[in-house]
Order: structure tokens, then sequence, then C-alpha cells
């Protein structure tokens, strides 16, 4: 009796330590997640996120793989990462999709269990050794299908298909928030450079762009030139065509302008009919030679307008830095000077007769004017 009732002890015992394992084994991944989660709401930008789910994912969860499938319907993703004011290098993991149906028709709900590489290798590219086991989770916030989120193993029990799925459909709803609020964040952001009426960027762009653009030539060495733009007469436009007339001129002349530059050259609407070009490596004499190419662009354009075309010119102001071991003016001062000389070399543009270039020359890295 006794006998019986110390066995029956010894195998309680066993069962209470094997539940409490399990209990401390499930608060060491809930802790696990926790600060993986913690980590991910911390950050507060798109190329941050992706990059803490790529490798961090890997350490946090003691994982072999793990990729990442976006859907980058209008190309906003691919644009952030590419941004210079996110460095971010676009990891093999990352796959960018222009179109959700590839992943609908393969993952809804989340899947756990064996890699079949018929059916999962495209969540997989560019990996050498193939999962064993993998979990795919479908990010979605408010019905809106995001990508999804691929967890792949070396070891087959690793993610076995009667595991439970809670964890990690929480994790991919807190990542799926994260991404959308960061991906709305973005959207706000270039709004926010953006010029409304031309679709072309903003003075707001210009002036957060330039300290950088400065810094780049600084340390490359390289020279770099500004253009000043400038509608002739633009107001007659608006007294003639009134004020729709004049913003249609405004839209086709950004684009014309715009058209004969570099897509990664910085032009915005600085205001009312004026436009400034940022141009990367172009020295003096290429800078003028595209104002020239400009100017003569805008002259040629007829803009269709109700049953008329209209007609209009620019006046353009150049002008160069280039940068210079001996410095002593600091980058706001050189920018000044940038944009004061451009500037004032559209004034002698308008006061030669207008639809004409003037060169501003080279903006010396000296401390008199
Ligand atoms: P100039 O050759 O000396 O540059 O003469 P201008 O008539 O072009 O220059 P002015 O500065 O006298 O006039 C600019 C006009 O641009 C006045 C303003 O009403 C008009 N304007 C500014 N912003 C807009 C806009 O968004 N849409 C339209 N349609 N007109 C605008
Ligand atoms: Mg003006
Ligand atoms: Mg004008």
């Amino acid at each position: 009796m006794e006998e019986d009732l110390t066995n029956d002890l010894v195998v309680l015992q066993r069962h209470l330590d094997t539940m409490l394992d399990r209990v401390q084994q499930n608060s060491a991944i809930l802790q696990k997640f926790q600060a993986f989660e913690m980590r991910l709401l911390k950050l507060n930008s798109l190329p941050d996120i992706i990059d803490h789910l790529l490798e961090e994912a890997k350490h946090y969860f003691d994982l072999d793989v793990v990729s990442l499938c976006l859907i980058d319907e209008t190309g906003e993703i691919a644009k952030t990462l590419n941004d210079k004011s996110h460095p971010c290098s676009v990891k093999n993991g990352l796959m960018l999709l222009d179109t959700e149906e590839p992943l609908k028709s393969t993952v809804i709900l989340p899947y756990i269990g064996v890699y079949e590489s018929a059916q999962y290798a495209d969540f997989f590219p560019h990996i050498e050794t193939q999962p064993a086991s993998v979990a795919i989770t479908p990010l979605t916030h408010r019905s809106k299908y995001l990508g999804t989120l691929n967890l792949g193993s070396y070891q087959l029990d690793r993610f076995a298909d009667n595991m439970g799925t809670d964890f990690i459909e929480h994790l991919s709803s807190v990542i799926s928030i994260c991404l959308e609020n960061n991906l709305n964040v973005e959207e706000i952001r270039r709004g926010s450079y953006i010029d409304t009426l031309t679709g072309v960027n903003n003075r707001r762009f210009l002036e957060q762009r330039m300290g950088e653009a400065l810094n780049d030539c600084q340390r490359n060495a390289e020279p770099l030139s500004c253009q000043f733009f400038d509608i002739d007469f633009f107001k007659l436009v608006n007294d003639k065509y009134g004020h729709q007339g004049g913003d249609r001129v405004l839209s086709l002349v950004a684009a014309a302008i715009k058209k004969q530059l570099r897509d990664n050259d910085v032009f915005v609407r600085y205001g009312g009919e004026e436009f400034v070009a940022l141009l990367s490596n172009i020295n003096e004499s290429q800078a003028l030679e595209i104002a020239e190419r400009v100017r003569k662009a805008i002259q040629t354009l007829a803009i269709a307008f109700n049953d008329v075309f209209i007609s209009v010119t620019v006046s353009i102001g150049v002008s160069t830095y280039v940068p210079d071991s001996r410095a002593v003016l600091t980058d706001d001062e050189i920018i000044e000077r940038l944009i004061k000389s451009a500037d004032s070399a559209l004034y002698r543009a308008k006061h030669s007769g207008r639809n004409r270039v003037e060169n501003g020359g080279i903006v010396l890295n000296k401390q008199a004017l």
C-alpha cells in the first residue's frame, strides 16, 4: 500500500516536472516573442523593420532561413528602400511582388509543417540549403493582404503540423501593423515633398536634399550645379488663358524640364512659376549645355489648352560649386551662395531680354564674395 503510494507520488512528480519544463519552455518562447515584438515596435523606418525581420528573427527564434514577401503594387516600397535618406540594402530574403496573385493562390492561412519544394520554393529564393520544415504566415491588416513572412529550419520537427499557430499568428499581426503604419508614414512623408499641381518635388524637398547633395559632392570631389528656371511673362498667360490655362502651362513646363534631366537629379517647383534643379557631378559647361537644351525644348513646346496652343519661354540662371580642400565656408554658406548666384544669373537673363541662359559661374569657397 505504502509502496503503491510512493510509486504514484514518483509518477506524479515526474508529470509535474514535465509540465514545469513545458511551462518554462513556453515562458522562454513567450519572452523571446515579446522581446522581438518590443524591438519591432520601437523601429520607425521601413528599412529597419525589414532588416529586423530578416536578420534578427533568425537569432531570436533560432531559425535557419527567413524571408519576406511584400506586395508592392505601386512600387512605393521599392522607392523607399532605394531612397538615399534610408540606406538599406535589399537583402536576398526580401521579395517585392507587383501583384498579390502568386501569394494569394498559395497561402491564405498560416502553413506550418514539412517543406515541400514544389509548393514553397518560391517563398525562399536564393537559398543554398532547403529547409526541412517551415512556417509561412500571411501578413494581413484590416483585410489588406501585405505579403507573407516565411520561417524555415533545417530540423524537420522544428515546425510540425500539429503545432499551435497562436504565437506565429500573433507575431504576424504585430508585424503587419508595424509594416502598414510605416508604409502610411512613408506615403505621407513622400506626399509632403510633392507639389500637387505639377507632381514634381517641392521646395521643402530641395531644402531637405541640398545638404546631402553637397556632402556627396564634397566626398566624391565632384562639381555640383544649380539651375534656376522662371517662365517668362507668365502673368500674361494667366491674364489671357485664365488660371486653368496657367496651371496647365506650369504642369507641362515642369514635365518638359524634368524630361531633359536625369532621373536622380533633384528638380523642384521652387514657388509660383519658378523651378530649381540641382545637378550632381555636372560641371559648369555641362550645366550650361543642359540649360540651353531645356530652354530650346520649352521654346518649341506647344501646350494644348481648350482649342488653342499656348507657347511660353523660360529664362535660366546657372551656378556651379567645385569642391575645394582649402574650404573655409560652412555647408550652409556654400548652399546659400550657390542658390544666390543662380538666382542673380536668372535676374540678369530677365534683364537681358528673357528666353536665355545666363551663367553665375563658379561659387568659390572663400570668405569674400
Ligand atoms: P517675368 O518674365 O519677369 O518672370 O514675368 P512673370 O509675369 O512671369 O512674373 P510675375 O512674378 O510678375 O508673375 C508670376 C505669376 O505667376 C503671378 C502669379 O499669379 C502666377 N502664379 C503663381 N503661382 C501660380 C499657380 O499655381 N497657378 C497659376 N495659374 N499662376 C500662378
Ligand atoms: Mg517669378
Ligand atoms: Mg516669370
